[in-house]
Formats: structure tokens, sequence, C-alpha cells
């Protein structure tokens, strides 16, 4: 029986590994879970998984929490010390980090220090903090399983091969809704049109990132830590398919690649349950179902975060901090109706080039630059509607 915390279990991804762990419940038990706002569902979850601990993001929550929950035997807490005692449950032996944005630094920080190993799909924690994380992760000898489709993928094609055999790794990308909209239409998309993913489901932040290519340029960030593979050692094809999740290329010109249907639940059965395989619920590939599947490079252009995500991994130290927490302030903008899409990148950029990137050797120091990012791109966003 794996014991499990389950950061953001609300959310896409925390839903999703719920309804794995209710598939399997001869495997799994739930000890803690959180949340954010969403205090109907997680009391719901607490009724059906019954945990030990739950806690949600605001103190001010915990009252209310507690009316959802009365009768139930379950202990309530709030604020990010309730995130943090969530993660570092004596009994918990993996903690699923799903929660959205920065703000999952915290609570996954204080589960690897607790010896947590962990199955992670917050990829912020590793944008912003990558070489701390992946410190912390040795220092520890705690597990780090990729749940993010495409690093799982770069993973399950790395088994039973020597790293130093590799010459890259392809991420792919669907390229998202706007794959094939002319850069000047762009201008006029509404915030419906770009949560209108092709091929997957997800929360409201990451579909607006895949919508700006964003979501890569995290992923390249993502995967530049996580597998220390050098940045131009890792390439990015639109494959508008979402049929390969991603590839590794050896020196001897053979490629290893993971497909399957775009269901989540796929990649979050491996980190659970790995090295096993179990079943997942996702629908079988049929390749024959299929027109084809295609290949192409993408537009630097029109998708210009994804170039300022490389931009902030060559400046290094502090901005891949800085420009993460300028996105998340740019689409909540664009999701509030603030600011039009094109903006997104342009807020983006003026926050890079306002800050002197300096060397960062903490989460502390992190989260001081997240601060400084959020506040320089609230104001940037601020002039833009004024
Ligand atoms: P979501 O918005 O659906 O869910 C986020 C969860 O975090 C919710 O439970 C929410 O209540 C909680 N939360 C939000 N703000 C919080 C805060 N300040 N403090 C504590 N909890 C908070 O997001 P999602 O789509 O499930 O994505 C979660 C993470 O997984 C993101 O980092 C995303 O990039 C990554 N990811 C998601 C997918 C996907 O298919 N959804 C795929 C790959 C990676
Ligand atoms: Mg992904």
């Amino acid at each position: 029986m794996k014991k499990l915390s389950i950061l953001g279990s609300t959310g896409s991804i925390g839903v999703s590994t719920l309804e794995i762990v209710a598939a399997h419940p001869d495997r799994f038990q739930v000890i803690a879970l959180t949340a954010g706002k969403n205090l109907e569902l997680l009391a719901s979850q607490i009724r059906q998984f019954s945990p030990r601990i739950a806690a949600v993001a605001s103190e001010a929550d915990v009252p209310r929490l507690k009316e959802l929950c009365d009768g139930l035997k379950v202990e309530i807490l709030g604020g990010v010390q309730g995130l943090v005692t969530a993660a570092t449950a004596d009994e918990t032996e993996m903690v699923v980090a799903a929660i959205v944005g920065a703000a999952g630094l915290v609570p996954t920080a204080a589960a690897i220090r607790a010896g947590k190993d962990i199955a992670l799909a917050n990829k912020e924690t590793l944008v912003t903090a990558g070489h701390i994380f992946m410190e912390m992760v040795d220092a520890e000898g705690v597990k780090l399983y990729p749940v993010d489709s495409e690093h799982s993928a770069v993973f399950q094609s790395m088994e039973g091969h020597r790293r130093q055999d590799i010459s890259r790794i392809i991420l792919t990308a669907s390229g998202g809704p706007f794959l094939n909209t002319a850069m000047e239409q762009l201008a006029g998309v509404t915030v419906h049109d770009a949560l209108n993913h092709p091929n997957w489901s997800m929360g409201r932040k990451i579909t607006i990132d895949s919508a700006t290519m964003m979501n890569k340029g995290l992923e390249v960030i993502e995967a530049h830590w996580l597998f220390n593979t050098p940045m131009e050692k890792i390439a990015v094809n639109i494959h508008p398919q979402s049929i390969i999740h991603s590839m590794v290329e050896y020196v001897d010109g053979c490629v290893m690649a993971q497909l399957g249907m775009p269901d989540m639940k796929a990649p979050i059965a491996y980190a659970l349950s790995y090295p096993e395989r179990i079943t997942s619920g996702i629908k079988p590939l049929d390749l024959t179902e299929l027109n084809g599947l295609t290949f192409f490079k993408p537009d630097l252009e029109k998708f210009r975060c994804l170039a300022l995500a490389y931009q902030s991994i060559t400046a290094g130290q502090s901005m891949p901090a800085v420009m993460n927490a300028a996105n998340e302030i740019a689409v909540e903008a664009f999701l509030d109706g603030r600011i039009p899409f094109m903006q997104i990148s342009r807020v983006i950029e003026s926050t890079m080039q306002a800050h002197p990137a300096h060397k960062i050797s903490s989460i502390e120091e992190v989260l001081e630059a997240d601060t400084w990012g959020r506040r320089t791109a609230a104001s940037i966003c601020r002039g833009l509607t004024n």
C-alpha cells in the first residue's frame, strides 16, 4: 500500500490522480489532500478518500471547510504551514505535487526535505529553482518521477539505455489552439478561444500557457534540470496530433518514443506505480484510426513566449523565476480580460528587460525574485490598461 499526500487535489491533475487511486484501492492510500479555493470539491474528496489531514491555502477558509466536513474524522489545516504539514505527514511515502504555479515551491521543498518521493506535475518548481531542487533531491536521496506527459515520455524512453549515449531530447508540442491562426489574427482572440485546447483537458493557467507555447518553454527548462541535459540538446517539434508524447535520440541515430492517447492519467499512473505498470483507464491507441502523424518546427516569432523561455535560461540565475512570475501575472490578467492575448509575451519581455539577473541559492531568494517579478509585471499590466 503506497501512502500518498496529494497537493492540489481539486485541480485537473489532482482529480485524475484520485481517479487512479479509486481504481486501485489495494495499492494506494490517501494520507493528505490539499486545495486552493474549491472547498466543496475538497470536502467531497475527503468524504470519499478519508485522509487523515486536509489543508486549504487560506487560513480564512478553515472554518467553512470544517463546517462542510462536520462529523468526518480529519484534521483540517490552513495556510502555507498547513500545506507543509500535509506534504510532510509521517506516514506519507510519495507526494503528488500538483499545485499550479510558484505556490507549489514551499510545500514541495518541504516534502523533499522530509524524505518523501515526489510525483512532479508542478513544472514551475523546476523552472524557478531547478538547481536548488535537483541538489535537494540528490542530498535527500529521494526519487523524483515526472508527471508532465513529455517528461514521462522522455523518462520512459531512457529506461534501459545509458545516459551517456543520448544525443538529443525531442519534446513534442501540440501547438495549441492557435497553431493555424495567422499572427495578425492573434490580436483579436478571446479567452474562450484560448481555453479551447484541441487535444488536452487541463487547468486554465496551463491551457493559456499552451496557447502561447510558454508551456513548451517551461517544459524545455523542466527537461534541462530533470535530465541534466544542456538546452542546446533539447529540441521542440510541433506534433499536432499529440500521440507521440516525446522522444530520445541516441548517438547511433536510433530514436525511442512513447506513444499513447493524450490523457494525463497514463503518466500519472506510471509515476505512482513505477517500475510497475498498472491500468490507467485511458482509451487504447489505434494508429489505424488516425490520419497520420505530422511534425514541424515551431515559429518562434509567432510564439514569442517560447523564445523568452530560452532567453531566461541563457541569462540564468534569477531570470527564469522572474520570467515565470511575469507569466503567471500576465496569464491571470488575460484570463480576467484586462490585457489582450498578444500582450502576454510583451509583459513578460518588459519584466525580463527590467531585471538584472542575480545569483540565487535558496528557496527564500527564489521567492524574493518571484515577488519582484510579480510586482513588476503587475505594474506593467496596469500601465497597459490605463
Ligand atoms: P489546476 O488549476 O486545475 O489545479 C491546481 C490545483 O492547485 C488546485 O487544486 C488548486 O486549488 C490548487 N491551488 C491553486 N493555487 C494554490 C495556492 N496558491 N496554494 C495552494 N493550492 C493552490 O491546475 P492543473 O492543470 O491540475 O496543473 C497543476 C500543475 O500541473 C501545474 O503546474 C501544471 O503546469 C502541471 N501540469 C498539468 C497538466 C494537466 O494536464 N493539467 C499537465 C502537465 C503538467
Ligand atoms: Mg506537458
